[in-house]
């Protein structure tokens, strides 16, 4: 118990310094820890507590993908699983943004149980952030191909946690409705 509260605290403290002054996408250009804690709270609600590696994962799911941190600087901070976690949720930057996203939908059904939680947990932080009360032209399109690729990569992920698939379901809905 005590070592499971200093690993996300841990966790918590490198991700806000790792992605410190960046923006999410999305509504209000808010702090990108905000989506961090979001993914990493999802997580924790959707295992009831009881795996703090794959919290402390939700809260660095970014860190290597946005930063300079690398896979062994997580490993002997954290675990070798939390670390492994990261870089099953770190794309290729090299590529173009197109060959990202259709490598996600490809990938998505080869990853670990526990990737597969955080991709579904991002997926619906990431909608959320993009439903607007009143949305314009470029917001709409936004969202709606967003959320259409993210049933896609989801569609690969679903089936390891019934509470984590119906909350994006919900989030898909509702981003459907806000058009
Ligand atoms: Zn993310």
């Amino acid at each position: 118990m005590l070592a499971a509260v200093r690993l996300i605290s841990e966790a918590a403290e490198l991700a806000a310094r790792r992605h410190n002054g960046m923006a999410r996408k999305g509504r209000g250009d808010e702090p990108y820890i905000n989506h961090l804690a979001e993914v990493a709270n999802l997580l924790a609600a959707a295992t009831d507590g009881a795996d703090a590696e794959l919290v402390a994962a939700g809260w660095l799911h970014d860190v290597i993908e946005d930063s300079d941190t690398t896979r062994e600087e997580l490993a002997q901070k954290f675990s070798d699983r939390v670390a492994a976690l990261v870089v099953e949720c770190t794309d290729d930057m090299s590529l173009p943004k197109a060959e990202r996203r259709r490598r996600q939908v490809i990938d998505a059904p080869k990853k670990s149980a526990s990737a597969r939680l955080i991709k579904i947990a991002d997926k619906i932080s990431n909608i959320g952030a993009r439903i607007h009360a009143d949305p314009t032209g470029e917001e709409r399109d936004d969202l709606l191909d967003y959320t259409g690729w993210a049933e896609q990569v989801v569609a690969g992920c679903r089936g390891g946690n019934s509470w984590l698939d119906t909350k994006f379901d919900d989030a898909v809905r509702t981003a459907r409705a806000s058009l």
